[in-house]
């Protein structure tokens, strides 16, 4: 069953590889003019049914997908700008009132709608200065979006807040597009994904960190992510460092440090170490890492220290829920222990890390990461300000840890897809 993209936006592309990989690119065109009467919400919707059902009209047989994005303010529509004095507009009245951005997505078959739906997304710019709006211009990125402005992109620092779906403003109201797939039957990506599908896809998941960080009122840019390749080819793993990933994430000793080898030295990367280290890898750990997220114990830092150059950096692991089934220092013994590993010569402490609450509610997960939080605070106001980092957040439980304070997140899963079952013999290992 084929699945066809009736759009030639590459920020479309990305969302679909999350819900169904392979698909073709068939770009819908139609007349785009908004009807009389017709209200923001009823034009994109349109829109989003009309282009999939052109397309599907020549592809019967196929998913097809369609969308639309706009940016509202009350009754006024502001589609893409025409040229940059257009985008210049466009861009001096969303500084002046907030606006809402809709996005219509549309699933066709045998050349008809079968479901379609809509995100929402409140946004308030900041005042904006024209000498912003100019420069921003200039750099061309208004040219092919909606309302002139990319959220992922340089109009990051232009926004004040983000109400609703997050991901929609960029396109990519990845809930909706995901819901709708499912219920649909949408055949799934296969897993191992090819290395085009896994280019889309971390693309996707940066845009949508890059939302997010600025949804939540943080710093453009203060949230990074480590591309977990667990399980993973290094094939893989060469195909996410190539589409753009700068960190790479690896539970494994071995496994990690035979991958680091095979994808070589031509493709660079901070690889990180995310899962709990023995003593008698400390050797081959410490010449295969750079960054060791699940330190939870003093020994295992002056071993690594022992045994690799220095200075080794690290995180240390906290099990804020206290699970019997997770590493981590309790979090009575956190202070004890920071003390000690910023004394250790040859050990720089970054930060804490923490895994968030398995199979549970959203709201716990990020109980759990505001109360990581709140002792990294506390910790910083005791003197201890070289901590910066706070890795936590992983597939499922991303959003709620960028909301409170992460500047970490690891993620394999919403990057590669499913992993193969383990193999036991590494060490202790979890789903
Ligand atoms: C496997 C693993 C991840 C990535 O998990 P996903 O659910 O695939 O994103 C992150 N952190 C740790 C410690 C892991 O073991």
């Amino acid at each position: 069953m084929r699945v066809i993209l009736a759009s030639a936006s590459p920020r479309r592309a990305e969302i679909l590889a999350r819900v169904a990989y392979p698909f073709a690119i068939v770009p819908a065109e139609i007349d785009e003019s908004r009807l009389p009467g017709e209200t923001p919400e009823v034009h994109v919707r349109r829109l989003a049914r009309e282009k999939a059902a052109r397309v599907s009209r020549a592809h019967p047989d196929a998913w097809v997908l369609g969308a639309d994005t706009i940016v509202a303010q009350d009754q006024e529509i502001f589609g893409k700008p025409v040229d940059d004095a257009d985008a210049a507009r466009m861009l001096a009245r969303l500084s002046a009132a907030p606006h809402r951005v809709l996005t219509g997505l549309a699933w066709a078959r045998g050349g008809e709608p079968v479901a379609d739906a809509i995100s929402r997304s409140d946004v308030r710019f900041r005042t904006l200065a024209d000498r912003e709006i100019a420069d921003y211009v200039a750099g061309g990125e208004p040219r092919d979006k909606a309302g002139a402005y990319a959220i992922q992109g340089g109009a990051a620092r232009f926004v004040a807040s983000v109400s609703g779906s997050v991901t929609g403003v960029i396109g990519l109201p990845l809930e909706e597009v995901t819901e709708l797939g499912a219920r649909l039957g949408v055949p799934s990506p296969v897993s191992p994904l090819p290395a085009a599908a896994i280019a889309l896809r971390l693309r996707a998941v940066q845009g949508e960190i890059a939302a997010r960080t600025v949804a939540s009122g943080r710093t453009p840019g203060a949230v990074r992510l480590v591309a977990v390749t667990k399980g993973h080819s290094a094939e893989l793993a060469r195909a996410a460092i190539a589409a753009g990933a700068t960190d790479v994430g690896e539970n494994y000793v071995q496994e990690g440090s035979r991958k680091r080898d095979a994808v070589g030295t031509g493709l660079p990367a901070r690889w990180h170490l995310i899962g709990p280290l023995q003593s008698n890898k400390a050797a081959l750990a410490a010449r295969s890492f750079d960054l060791f997220h699940a330190i939870d114990r003093v020994a295992i830092a002056r071993t690594l220290v022992a045994r690799g150059a220095q200075p080794v950096a690290g995180l240390l692991q906290v099990n804020v829920a206290r699970d019997p089934h997770k590493a981590g220092v309790a979090p009575e013994d956190l202070q004890d222990h920071v003390r000690q590993l910023t004394a250790l010569p040859g050990f720089e402490l970054r930060g804490l890390m923490t895994i968030g609450p398995l199979d549970e509610r959203e709201d716990r997960a990020r109980a759990v990461f505001a109360e990581l939080r709140q002792r990294f605070d506390e910790l910083r106001r005791m003197g201890y300000e070289r901590l910066s980092e706070l890795s936590m957040g992983m597939s499922d439980d991303y959003p709620e840890a960028i909301v409170e304070g992460a500047t970490l997140v690891r993620l394999g899963t919403a990057i590669f897809g499913p992993r193969l079952p383990q193999r036991p013999t590494e060490g202790p290992s979890r789903p």
